[in-house]
């Protein structure tokens, strides 16, 4: 199981499967978060 979290904010988005349990960092849909700096490596898959 692997987690995918703003990684400016911290929320939580999204679930993935995968062999080890993980923490992924991706953006929310806050604004404040989108303008940030981007991390387009989690996006949605
Ligand atoms: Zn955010």
């Amino acid at each position: 199981m692997g987690l995918i979290v703003c990684g400016h904010c911290g929320r939580h988005i999204d679930e993935v499967e995968t062999e080890k349990v993980t923490v992924l960092y991706g953006c929310c849909t806050n604004d404040s978060c989108r303008r940030g700096t981007r991390q387009g490596e989690t996006e949605n898959e």
